[in-house]
């Protein structure tokens, strides 16, 4: 059976300071992105068990840790490589024109991601995703991992905004956090996802 595993981070721990301190982004990816992976292997185990014991009780406590966990190694996978040392500015070709159809102009893209992201009630994301029927970019804010989610749409660019994101480095001062993002977006890579889920 397959099994998830954490994937390595493209570049160093400390490579996106100073947006990102490395003390961060070590126990980003080490501990919290690994317990979440190990959380969906764990869950799926403990589903063939049920199953295999004809045990099905807990079947609704097992599938919201498992929408919980899957969700979460996704996310935290898409966040990893839509950031680079080398990212920011803005966003260009056949992206950059969807963006301005979709939002009216890119500044009002990214004033709407940034509050998505920064108005976070709790634990959350922010999010830039490809909507299938509607051919059409939006933006969605994600309540915990899975929670608040358009069924089918393909998540382009993600905004991490949990405490354990930025909390050691920002304080409470998300809103300080989410503005550094912009400067290590990694458009080339949003830009591969906007190909792959137009695409489809
Ligand atoms: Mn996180």
């Amino acid at each position: 059976m397959a099994q998830y595993t954490l994937p390595d981070l493209p570049y160093d721990y400390g490579d996106l300071a100073p947006a990102i301190s490395g003390e961060i982004m070590e126990l980003h990816h080490d501990k919290h992105h690994a317990a979440y992976v190990k959380g969906t292997n764990d869950t799926l185990d403990q589903l063939a068990e049920a199953r295999d014991n004809g045990a099905l009780g807990g079947l609704v406590g097992l599938e919201k840790t498992l929408a919980f966990n899957l969700s979460g190694h996704k996310l935290h996978s898409i966040f990893w490589t839509n950031l680079s040392p080398e990212g920011g500015d803005r966003p260009d070709g056949e992206l950059a024109d969807r963006i301005v159809e979709d939002f009216g102009s890119f500044d009002a893209f990214k004033s709407q991601l940034t509050t998505a992201t920064a108005a976070v009630q709790g634990s959350g994301w922010g999010v830039l995703a490809h909507d299938p029927l509607g051919d059409r970019l939006i933006v969605t804010q994600v309540y915990d991992h899975h929670g608040n989610v358009g069924v089918d749409t393909t998540p382009l660019l993600v905004f991490d905004a949990w405490e354990h994101a930025y909390y050691l480095q920002y304080k409470n001062v998300r809103p300080d956090y989410v503005s550094e993002l912009w400067n290590i977006v990694n458009w080339q890579n949003v830009a591969e996802r906007y190909t792959a889920a137009t695409a489809k």
